[in-house]
């Protein structure tokens, strides 16, 4: 059934009695040709890419919980490419292009609005290093402008210009950034994969790896043993308890991030905007809730959940940097469990077993990045080429030093 406004309509004259579920519930086949275990944005996508792009018949995709039940549906929605280092850049910037094509290619409302994002500077250095990196960002064919004091002002009056310890001197604007509504990219791309004959089985939670003689052959799962010729792990934030079903100790520490929503408000905040002097961003959703996030926990977790001390440090740089926002009242927090790799960026790539891959590292912005995820691994493994854009994202760069550090912290987890 394809989605569009006339359909709306015929169903609505009929009482909507002939809207049919957006994806079938298979139940899980012997064998596959493909099993992407995780069904979270970056493993629908990568099914949908390997049956649409690759004509991959034997797909499925295998989901502890229920589509959406991870980062994909609690992240704050974010969708930019505003990324500096070569290896980073190309790669956003692919998957800025497929965001701005990807209702139509699904048939789905994901609501990508790009409502443009603005990340504020506070002194001249960081000036100095935003100008390189707006600059970076057009040479990479995208889109920066550096506004002055008076032109963040005409863009977000409401901010604390004159705060005396950290003044505004700027920001750059990103016009292409925004958000999108972070389920619906699930249900998209599940809609869109099922349609084209991937198997989506819910409530299947792989326990093992078979590997035999170097090679992956099969997943037990808690519905039983799945044979399959390519597997794929992309599971996010447990990325290293899943790799360790093959043996494999992969360079990851899982962290907790938070993000909070508010009450619903009248429209007031039309971009979005990221404080420079803190790990503080937020957005205003459609449904009027001020969505913001900060720092994620310091300490390796798998408690998707909130804590006060966390909640304490993200208000106190949303008061420094908006006052108003103390007005508000904080309707509910929630918490997700990030892949943070060592140097702040992604690994798509085979693993030293054969037959098995990975995708992971995403830290906290990998819900931008579910597009080019996808259409990258799934190029992988079926031509068993890396793809033009992802290939710096390689597993040994920790060995051989090859870093992709965007923010300059070093080799630690929790300062990316
Ligand atoms: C609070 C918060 C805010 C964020 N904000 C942004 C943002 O603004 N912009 C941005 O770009 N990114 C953001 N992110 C990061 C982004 O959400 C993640 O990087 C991305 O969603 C991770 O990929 P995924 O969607 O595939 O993960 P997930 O949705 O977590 O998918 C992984 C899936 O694997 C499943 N799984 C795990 N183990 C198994 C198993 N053994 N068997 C079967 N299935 C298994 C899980 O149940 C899960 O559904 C944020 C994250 C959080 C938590």
């Amino acid at each position: 059934m394809r989605y569009s406004g006339l359909r709306v309509l015929v169903e609505g004259l009929r009482g909507n009695r002939g809207w049919r579920p957006a994806w079938h519930r298979p139940e899980p086949k012997d064998a596959y040709d493909m099993v992407v275990i995780g069904g979270g944005g970056h493993g629908l996508s990568t099914a949908y890419y390997l049956a649409r792009n690759h004509g991959v018949k034997s797909v499925a995709v295998l989901e502890k919980g229920w589509l959406g039940s991870g980062n994909i549906g609690r992240n704050t929605t974010i969708v930019r490419a505003n990324y500096f280092l070569p290896g980073n850049s190309e790669f956003y910037s692919h998957s800025l292009k497929l965001w701005e094509g990807l209702e139509s290619a699904l048939n789905y409302n994901v609501m990508h609005s790009q409502r443009g994002l603005i990340n504020l500077f506070h002194s001249d250095g960081q000036r100095d290093a935003f100008a390189r990196r707006g600059n970076a960002m057009i040479n990479q064919g995208d889109d920066a402008i550096l506004l002055d004091p008076d032109g963040v002002r005409e863009h977000l009056p409401w901010l604390d210009f004159e705060n005396v310890r950290f003044p505004i001197y700027g920001g750059l604007l990103h016009p292409r950034g925004g958000t999108a509504r972070h389920d619906a990219v699930a249900w998209g791309y599940a809609r869109a994969a099922s349609r084209l004959g991937v198997d989506i089985i819910e409530n299947c939670e792989v326990t093992g790896i078979r590997v035999e003689g170097g090679k992956a052959k099969a997943v037990t799962t808690s519905l039983g043993e799945i044979a399959a010729k390519k597997v794929a792990i992309v599971v996010a934030g447990r990325s290293s308890e899943v790799a360790a079903m093959a043996g494999l100790t992969l360079p990851i520490e899982s962290h907790v991030l938070q993000a909070f929503v508010t009450e619903g408000l009248k429209p007031c905040i039309d971009h979005v905007v990221s404080f420079g002097m803190g790990h503080f961003y937020i957005s205003q959703s459609d449904k009027g809730g001020l969505v913001f996030g900060g720092d994620i926990d310091f300490y390796a977790s798998y408690a998707a959940r909130g804590n006060l001390p966390m909640a304490e440090h993200v208000m106190e740089a949303a008061m420094t940097l908006m006052p108003m926002i103390g007005r508000a009242r904080v309707l509910r927090s929630w918490g997700g469990i990030m892949d943070m790799s060592p140097d702040g960026s992604p690994i798509i790539d085979r693993t030293p077993v054969e037959g098995l891959y990975l995708n992971c590292g995403w830290n906290y912005g990998g819900f931008k990045a579910v597009p080019a995820s996808g259409w990258c691994l799934a190029h992988l493994m079926a031509t068993g080429e890396s793809h033009e854009v992802a290939r710096r994202f390689r597993l040994d760069r920790f060995a051989t030093g090859h870093l992709l550090d965007e923010e300059g912290t070093g080799s630690q987890h929790n300062l990316h």
